[in-house]
């Protein structure tokens, strides 16, 4: 299968722990991220998506489209929200 939105993901990506959530923003100093398939862009105002999956260091973000179009070439699995970060909360007031 070739999609434009792959280049590789599966090195990093394959059966990875995903969490549906809100979106938050990683690093201080960063405000926005982008879908790690179609770079549709995750922020908490302003971008394509406001939530989406997750990595459990909230770290690579993944939309709903391209979660469902790519679910099973990846194996994701689905971990629930405990809604605890996995670092330091930092939200844009
Ligand atoms: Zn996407």
């Amino acid at each position: 299968m070739t999609d434009w939105r792959l280049h590789g993901q599966e090195r990093y990506l394959r059966q990875a722990e995903l969490c549906y959530r809100t979106y938050e923003i990683y690093r201080k100093g960063w405000d926005h991220d982008h879908c790690e398939f179609c770079q549709g862009k995750f922020a908490i105002q302003g971008g394509d998506f406001t939530e989406g999956y997750a990595t459990a260091d909230h770290y690579r973000w993944i939309c709903k489209n391209c979660y469902m179009d790519f679910k099973d070439i990846f194996d994701w699995k689905i971990i629930p929200s405990d809604d605890r970060p996995a670092s330091p909360v930092i939200r844009a007031q």
